[in-house]
């Protein structure tokens, strides 16, 4: 191959945005660096408020990171040892750990294989006297089949904890996603759709009791220091990273609309290219604004076995992909102890699936080298 000058593409790159929004980053960071106040505090609680208002949720509790905010959740919940909690396989690790964590067990299910997200029916299938919850994840910022799983946890008896972790400001029938279920966990890892800089993540609920019962648990299972009741963590938010989160939070909408039509303007590059599946927009969802996926990733599957092959060609092209995820979690050594169904739907997607770039300021042009890049490496 000739040496060629080539720019790089890189799968996420977040340099516009920090430079559109340098100076009020800047002003809140010297903000929280003057009060002296490093932890939870007055930026913490206006952040939750901003959020829950956001949301439409009545509470949000700021904690750690999303990994926590799921253990919190489940602890919240009464989740307990001995308990069951079905969840997806094909996500990311935390979904499944936080059940583990807890002491219950993970039971994973296949996903729908259009929309990458659990299929009801399964879940289903799976329910037995000890199953204590339903953990749906919005992957990829799309949501789960809400109306299917809110009615198979009132006909059980199940709590709902979404795994939003990966949907800031994606919505179900109008409602944000985190906000259907019992209770949501979100995720401030910088890569995210509301990205910290660092860690950082939220419980976000409407039933008082789990409220209260996060709140003391991100702080040692305390609700006046000292005084503990309850065995907990240490779980706080950062003030500087809910003071940045501060910053950002009123740009979210916008942010996730560009990137929607990031999606569209890739759905047209490569409508024509055979072997890609691009994403599916998920059926019996009446659309915008009532049903909005925010693409925190844009996946495509690439067919006959190629997958890895085109990967490493984009590669060398100077393109960066992602495979999220190469392995399910049914399938990773840490979970080698536990007896799991076959997962077909969730195998294939790990063996197809490759996510492109995106962010929200991604322009049309990279978009078109990409899918140039893409059509070669299938040539
Ligand atoms: C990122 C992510 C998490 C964990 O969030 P952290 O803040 O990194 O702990 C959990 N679930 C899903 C689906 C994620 O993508």
């Amino acid at each position: 191959m000739p040496a060629m000058t080539m720019t790089k593409i890189p799968i996420l790159d977040l340099s516009t945005e920090i430079d559109t929004l340098w100076a009020p980053i800047t002003e809140a960071v010297q903000r929280v660096l003057r009060s002296g106040q490093f932890i939870l505090g007055p930026e913490v609680k206006a952040f939750e408020d901003e959020a829950a208002d956001y949301l439409g949720a009545k509470h949000a509790v700021g904690c750690n990171s999303g990994t926590d905010a799921l253990v919190i959740a489940l602890r919240a919940l009464g989740v307990s040892p001995g308990d069951e909690v079905i969840t997806t396989s094909f996500s990311f690790i935390a979904s499944a750990e936080g059940i583990s964590m807890v002491g219950a067990t993970p039971v994973l299910v296949d996903i729908e294989p259009q929309t990458f997200n659990l299929d009801p029916a399964a879940i289903e299938a799976k329910i037995t006297p000890r199953t204590k919850a339903i953990i749906p994840v919005h992957l990829f910022g799309q949501a789960a089949d809400m109306d299917a799983i809110t009615d198979i946890a009132a006909r059980h008896e199940l709590k709902i904890l979404e795994d939003t972790a990966q949907a800031f400001g994606g919505t179900f029938n109008g409602k944000k996603l985190g906000t259907i279920g019992d209770v949501g966990a979100f995720s401030f890892f910088p890569t995210k759709n509301l990205g910290a800089y660092g860690d950082g993540g939220l419980i976000a609920t409407n039933d008082d009791h789990v409220a209260d019962l996060a709140r003391m648990l991100r702080v040692h299972g305390s609700k006046k220091r000292y005084h503990n009741e309850i065995e907990g963590y240490n779980s706080r938010l950062d003030a500087l990273q809910a003071a940045i989160l501060r910053v950002k939070l009123p740009h979210v909408d916008e942010w996730n609309a560009l990137r929607r039509a990031a999606a569209d303007r890739y759905d047209a590059l490569l409508a024509e290219v055979p072997g890609v599946v691009t994403p599916h927009r998920a059926p019996g969802c009446p659309g915008p604004p009532g049903c909005e996926h925010v693409f925190h990733q844009y996946t495509v599957r690439i067919t006959n076995g190629r997958r890895d092959a085109v990967a490493e060609r984009m590669s060398d092209a100077g393109v960066g992909t992602m495979i999220y995820y190469p392995v399910p979690i049914h399938r990773l050594p840490v979970y080698q102890h536990l007896v799991f169904d076959d997962l077909p739907f969730t195998d294939q997607a790990c063996a197809e699936v490759l996510s492109l770039p995106m962010w929200p300021q991604i322009d049309e042009a990279t978009q078109r080298a990409v899918t140039e890049a893409l059509t070669d490496a299938l040539r």
